[in-house]
């Protein structure tokens, strides 16, 4: 039996850590959380350095653990306490043990990049179920994740909204039965954008035009990287070959992803742009929760729009399927120096175009490496961010 956060004694309550708990996720599985506060008790969140935001969610969840990566913020968060009943600490070591100690139920994975890789394993061997938002861990590591899981028996349900869709197109159907998996795209800000793509500043690339998510995203959205992350990230979810997985340009993301079946049959998974939405199918399945919140108005006429991905002009989706016919090693490398040239033009050193050579020149330099083990992923996405971070200013 559990205690919940006001003192009653209850054995319904799921035990959910939330990693990455102040990012746009984050915030969704906030709310998620407040909207079904009978059925789940928070017992670890951690962050990076976001340590304002922690206190508030600590004051508001009293969990048991609250892990901030960076040092300086856990000394302003320490300052802000005393937290009665949870255990404040940093840095990555604690992270770890503190996922294996705490026991959760589920954990919402929200960490942004590769960074998630190893709390994410840590909780799948601490036995916990997984509502992955975290699509890097995946991209990088798939198999590990997978076989990890299922040594471990736990349930691994994607949270991105295009793979909880696929997820939920997917129950019930027979896996030979699938001619192809479609995943749909916005196209993202410059969808319609002719101009010279070399002088596209952060501040326009960050304007997504139907999700609001964390910047890394957002500028992966932009250039059609986060489809090419997401095409690695359905063949590591759901088994499929490239050939078998294809992207549509869909600019109202309504329809959030498709699976044709081989009779020519296509079920579409349809609904609002709200990340609560999946977040909320991955911590009730296999059960449906009332939400009166999600429902769709058919009142205004509803257009809905498909096209093909224009490959000339964002080339990075192209990036992805080519990774794929080396897919030991390849996504470590592409999404390593994916992340540094991301990075480095948020931070004004490299212009929009050059992400997509940063990551195609790396991809070259690595071409043949092959990965055993899980330990020689960290070894080779470090090696592949020192590489693209030599063409950064
Ligand atoms: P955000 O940047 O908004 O949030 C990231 C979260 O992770 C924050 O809590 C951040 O802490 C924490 N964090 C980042 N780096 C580290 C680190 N090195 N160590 C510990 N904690 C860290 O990202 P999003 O919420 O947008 O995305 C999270 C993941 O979900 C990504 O993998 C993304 O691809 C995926 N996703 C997101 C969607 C969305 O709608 N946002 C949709 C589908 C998938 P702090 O606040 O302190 O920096
Ligand atoms: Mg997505």
């Amino acid at each position: 039996m559990l205690l919940d956060p006001i003192g009653r004694w209850n054995e319904e309550l799921k035990r959910i850590s939330v990693l990455g708990a102040t990012g746009s996720i984050g915030d969704s599985t906030d709310r998620v959380l407040q909207m079904y506060p009978d059925r789940f008790r928070v017992v670890l969140i951690s962050a990076r350095s976001s340590w304002q935001k922690l206190a508030g969610l600590i004051r508001r969840y009293r969990p048991e653990f609250a892990i901030l990566e960076d040092e300086t913020a856990f000394c302003k968060l320490e300052k802000e306490g005393p937290f009665r009943g949870t255990h404040i600490a940093c840095g990555q070591d604690a992270l770890l043990q503190a996922i294996a100690d705490v026991g959760a139920d589920i954990t919402v994975s929200a960490m942004v990049g590769a960074a998630g890789l190893r709390p994410t394993m840590a909780a799948i061997r601490s036995g916990s179920d997984l509502a992955l938002a975290n699509k890097e861990s995946m991209v990088v590591a798939g198999s590990f994740v997978n076989r990890a899981a299922i040594e471990e028996g736990i349930a691994l349900i994607p949270v991105d909204s295009e793979h909880n869709a696929l997820h939920q197109c997917l129950v019930g159907g027979k896996r030979e039965e699938v001619h192809r998996l479609i995943l749909t795209a916005s196209g993202g800000p410059f969808r319609t954008f002719f101009g010279d793509f070399s002088s596209i500043s952060p501040a326009q690339a960050l304007k997504h035009p139907t999700w609001a998510m964390g910047p890394k995203i957002t500028i992966d959205s932009s250039t059609l990287m986060n489809k090419g992350l997401e095409v690695i990230e359905a063949h590591q979810l759901f088994g499929f070959g490239p050939d078998q997985i294809h992207v549509v340009v869909h600019p109202q993301s309504i329809v959030h992803s498709m699976v044709e079946y081989r009779d020519g049959s296509i079920l579409a998974q349809m609904g609002k742009t709200d990340m609560c939405h999946p977040i909320q199918y991955a911590l009730s399945y296999p059960e449906r929760w009332t939400n009166e919140q999600h429902h769709f108005s058919f009142s205004e006429t509803l257009d809905l729009h498909f096209e093909a991905v224009d490959h000339e002009r964002f080339p990075c989706l192209q990036l992805a399927y080519e990774a794929l016919q080396n897919p030991s090693s390849m996504p470590v490398v592409l999404n390593a120096a994916n992340e540094v040239a991301v990075d480095g033009f948020l931070n004004g050193q490299i212009k929009y175009t050059q992400i997509y050579q940063i990551v195609s020149q790396t991809m070259q330099h690595f071409e043949g490496e092959t990965v055993n083990e899980l330990d020689e992923i960290f070894v080779l996405d470090q090696r592949a961010r020192e590489r693209a971070s030599m063409n950064l200013k």
